[in-house]
């Protein structure tokens, strides 16, 4: 199992300086022995013009299996043979990510003392993996690589080369080339998606690897349109890992986005309500829907889940039935917002003891959402994506169960009453899906189903007698605290 890196020379930096860069000296060959085996480093070709540095990982089978045993991993005694017998000494490249990291460790990280310029500096660069097993073929191994500036050439190997006739196998012979990219970069890029495309079981898969995966990752990983199956399929689809992990990132991209995108997101509904009839603005009308249902429901602990910039939390505040406030959203710029629109640095302590915002994604379950009596959503479903949609409905009906849920969401058939909105568009752009009120009811019915609690349905604005009102609102309840308890 091996890779090879090359680099051609210029005039301000000798090809040889690849050495410097990898801490290897391209004279000598160099043995290490890792866990797994031996890792060789060597140097098939090193001039001015030229210098390739070739990694060459001997995996030792039994050591590997034993390893994995000791974590626990044994299972059947036919599954620790199939261990032996397996390709993993000839095409490992977990393995060979493994040995990268623990080889070059300080050229991936970016340092180099002796030359401290250099690792800064973009260089041509070429990497070749002669048997890369690629779960998902060479189109794969495209998508993952191109997007950070490789020129890929995957080429599928065939299972027998005399007898073309039996197919490819599942390697490819993989060649990048860059000339935009630093050998640190293409260090952390390989060290995270060699395993990716292996995609076998790991046998280190631990609490840290997030950690690992994120320094990877550093700078690239948060935007990579692969994102998702990159994560899943590092941390071996743990999916606690790779929930850490995707909450990581999505807090990093937040960082990262421009002020007017979250800005874009956090004024939907402000939008939404700029283009709507006169005096009383749907929002209000809302706002309003929701505290009439909050008090019926004699709640004074509330959750609001999504709170965006904070205009429900200010109202709730000005009625002392509730007496525990607690905001979340996803959106920290949007927190910034509430918390200058509530003046919380200003407060008196009375107040101040009442309200708390925090950041938090509601496609996780999160402890800190337990036990309150209500939570409202308002407009907040329609902004993820519906295959998370399980995910919020499990974190907020499964897992922090209050006694009184409060749904909001445009219902899409009275958006032909707006004159302003072409016909089939919705009613904001980050909006990922506006329902008719069937589909409302049918989504809503099922997690009351599911999850034990009650429903009913309330029309917010003016109710259409063909399309019915603009904001549909759900009103989950669950039994009385005897019956939950039974349950
Ligand atoms: N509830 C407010 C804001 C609605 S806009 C109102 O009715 O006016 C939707 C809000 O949901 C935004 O602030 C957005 O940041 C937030 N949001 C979107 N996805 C989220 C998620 N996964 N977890 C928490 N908040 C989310």
């Amino acid at each position: 199992m091996f890779l090879t890196i090359s680099t051609t020379g210029s005039a301000e930096s000798p090809a040889t300086d690849l050495g410097f860069l990898l801490h290897k000296h391209p004279d000598k060959a160099q043995a290490f022995s890792t866990s797994y085996g031996t890792a060789h480093v060597l140097y098939p070709e090193a001039d001015a013009e030229r210098c390739t540095a070739a990694l060459l990982l001997e995996v030792d089978a039994v050591a590997l299996v034993r390893r994995g045993k000791g974590k626990g991993r044994g299972g059947a005694p036919d599954a620790a043979l199939a261990q032996y017998v397996n390709d993993r000494p000839y095409a490992a490249s977990s393995l060979l990510a493994v040995a990268l990291s623990g080889v070059f460790s300080s050229a991936m990280r970016g340092v180099c003392a002796a030359r401290p310029h250099l690792p800064g500096q973009p260089r041509p660069l070429r990497v070749e993996v002669p048997a890369l097993p690629a779960r998902g073929g060479p189109g794969l191994v495209g998508r993952l690589f191109e997007p950070l500036g490789w020129t890929v050439t995957a080429e599928p190997v065939p299972l027998d080369g005399e007898f073309p006739q039996w197919g490819d196998s599942r390697y490819v012979r993989l060649v990048l080339e860059a000339d935009t990219l630093t050998l640190a970069e293409a260090l952390r890029h390989l060290y995270v998606l060699l395993p990716v495309l292996d995609d076998a079981k790991h046998y280190w898969v631990a609490s840290d690897e997030v950690d690992k995966l994120l320094r990877a990752g550093e700078g690239w990983l948060p935007g990579h349109p692969e994102q998702q199956l990159i994560t899943s399929r590092y941390l071996s689809r743990r999916w606690s890992l790779t929930r850490q992990a995707r909450e990581r990132l999505e807090l990093v991209r937040l960082a990262e986005a421009d002020d007017s995108d979250v800005e874009a997101i956090d004024n939907a509904v402000e939008a939404e309500t700029e283009q709507e009839e006169r005096p009383t603005p749907l929002a209000v009308q809302r706002r309003e829907a929701i505290l009439t249902a909050l008090r019926a429901s004699g709640a004074a602990r509330v959750l609001d889940l999504g709170c965006g910039q904070g205009q429900l939390v200010q109202q709730l505040l000005k009625d002392p039935s509730f007496t525990e406030i607690v905001g979340v959203d996803v959106s920290v710029r949007a927190l910034t917002i509430a918390s200058r629109r509530l003046k919380l640095d200003r407060m008196g302590e009375r107040q101040s003891a009442r309200v708390t915002l925090f950041q938090g994604s509601l496609a996780y379950t999160d402890k800190r959402l337990k036990g309150y009596d209500a939570a409202v959503l308002s407009e907040v479903i329609e902004h993820l994506d519906p295959p998370r949609l399980p995910a919020l409905e499990y974190a907020v009906f499964g897992a922090a169960r209050p006694g009184t849920v409060l749904v909001t969401t445009p219902n899409v058939e009275y958006n032909v009453r707006w004159e302003s909105l072409p016909a089939g568009h919705v009613r904001h752009g980050d909006h990922r899906f506006e329902w008719t009120r069937a589909e409302f009811r049918a989504w809503a019915g099922k997690v009351a189903e599911r999850h034990g609690y009650g429903v009913e349905f309330v029309p917010v604005g003016p109710d259409d007698p063909e399309v019915g009102p603009p904001t549909q609102m759900a009103v989950f309840r669950t039994g009385t605290a005897k019956e939950e308890k039974a349950a």
